[in-house]
Order: structure tokens, then C-alpha cells, then sequence
């Protein structure tokens, strides 16, 4: 069953949406060689309850903590730990929170300190993948236009594309239906209508695109030991425009003053 959003709901996915925006933007000014993940996502708690709303995954199938964090050859899903952030690391942080009833779910993959020219490049790609695919979210498209959009532009640069994890339908569920897979052919499956609110999260891989379940229960692990980015907008579809909800502004306004 697939739930479409009216105007008012969409609004509200919105506001989540900004708050998970928002939230991500705390946890770049503190990101930094030595810091554990655990206090990265200490700050992000403490950031999403002072703004009357509630952590997304905390409590979701028994999971403890309000970010998932994974660095370099974690996919998605890493539990945050003491375990400290190196130099030249990937850091992958998702973020979600409930707020009036509705969800909004955002990650960005963050450099930290020195990161080599093509750990870069795979965020750089990644990234781009995302927006070559939350372009194609507009009524009238298909779910595989998204698909193929971010598989496309990541393979062209030798990466490739998780297959066993998906972005999903989001709203008064963390995650509903549909799957929007980051691999696929154009043309091909369900009509994008307006109102149906989706998170586009393309997860790619340096190497081989072969992932790991790790001991932990959560962790997704490249199989090859190489590095994997990870960047999730949530976005409604509407009629002749894009319409992301979340937004890497904030992160980037950090950024720029700490560079
Ligand atoms: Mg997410
Ligand atoms: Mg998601």
C-alpha cells in the first residue's frame, strides 16, 4: 500500500525534513579527527529533543541511538561507539526524526581532516548520483528513471551500486512503500504521481558493490574492505518541478566557515 501526501502532509515532511537538515549541520561543527561517534550523536539528540521532536531510529527494531554512523568501509548502519574518527576518514551520517506524526530522513558522507583525492571523488560522484536521481522525481517519470539516473552516473565513474539496501517511501512510517532501488533501467516500474514522498539514498562503492552484514547485528560492510559513500534526500514528487525536502545548505554554511 502505497500512501500519497496531500499538501498539508507534505508540508509537515517538510518541517521534519528541515530539522533532520538541520540537525546533520550540528554534527559538522564538531566532526573532527579525534572525536568518538558516540558524542557526534549525543549532539544530534540533544539537538532534535531541544526542537520538540523525537530521534527516527532510536528505539526502531531495537536500535539504540539517533545516528547511524559508518566510516570508510561501512556502508550504512554503523552504531555509534567510542570508537574515535581518524584522519582521512569517510564518515556517513544518517539522520531521522518524528516530528507532528511525520518522518524525515537525510545523510551526507563527511571528509575528515586529510581525505585522499579518491575517497573525494567518491563522495563528489555520490553526491552527484543523488541529484542525477532526485531529478527524475517528478510526476509522470518513472521509479526506474530514479533508478537508472544514480546507477548511470555512478558506474561511469568505475563505482558501483549497493543493491541490497534501498530508499523507501517515508511519511507517517520511517520507511514505506515503495523500494527505490539505485540501480534499474528507464521506463521501467511503478508511474511517479504527485504526493508520493520517497528517500532517494544512493550507497556506492568504491570497489565491488558486494556488502557484508558485520557480527554487530547493524553494520553493512563493503565485502572487499574498500571505501563507501552514502548522501539520502527526502523528496515529494509533484507536477513539473523537484521538490527536495531536506537540504545540504546548513551543512554547507558550516563548512565554509571552518575551511
Ligand atoms: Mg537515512
Ligand atoms: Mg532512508
Amino acid at each position: 500500500m502505497i500512501y500519497y501526501k496531500t499538501h498539508e502532509e507534505i508540508e509537515l515532511i517538510r518541517e521534519s525534513s528541515l530539522l533532520v537538515s538541520k540537525t546533520l549541520a550540528e554534527v559538522a561543527k564538531i566532526i573532527r579527527p579525534g572525536i568518538t561517534t558516540e558524542a557526534l550523536d549525543k549532539r544530534a539528540e540533544e539537538f532534535i529533543r531541544d526542537h520538540g521532536a523525537v530521534p527516527a531510529f532510536k528505539g526502531y527494531k531495537g536500535f539504540r541511538h539517533t545516528l547511524c554512523i559508518s566510516t570508510d568501509h561501512q556502508v550504512v548502519h554503523g552504531i555509534p561507539s567510542d570508537r574515535v574518527i581518524r584522519d582521512g576518514e569517510v564518515v556517513s551520517v544518517d539522520c531521522g526524526v518524528k516530528m507532528n506524526g511525520f518522518f524525515g530522513d537525510s545523510a551526507f558522507t563527511f571528509p575528515v581532516g586529510n581525505v585522499s583525492a579518491d575517497k573525494l571523488n567518491l563522495l563528489k560522484v555520490t553526491r552527484e548520483s543523488l541529484e542525477r536521481g532526485v531529478a527524475k522525481a517528478v510526476a509522470g517519470m518513472r521509479m526506474g528513471d530514479i533508478s537508472a539516473a544514480v546507477q548511470e552516473h555512478a558506474e561511469q565513474h568505475g563505482y558501483s551500486c549497493v543493491r541490497e539496501l534501498v530508499g523507501h517511501g517515508i511519511g507517517r512510517d520511517l520507511h514505506e512503500k515503495p523500494e527505490v532501488p539505485n540501480y534499474g533501467k528507464r521506463g521501467s516500474g511503478m508511474k511517479l504521481q504527485e504526493g508520493l514522498v520517497i528517500a532517494i539514498e544512493p550507497m556506492i562503492n568504491m570497489g565491488k558493490s558486494a556488502v557484508v552484514q558485520e557480527d554487530d547485528g547493524w553494520t553493512v560492510s563493503t565485502r572487499d574492505g574498500k571505501a563507501s559513500a552514502h548522501f539520502e534526500h527526502t523528496v515529494a514528487v509533484q507536477k513539473g518541478k523537484v521538490d527536495v525536502l531536506t537540504t545540504f545548505r546548513f551543512i554547507e554554511e558550516v563548512v565554509s566557515v571552518t575551511r
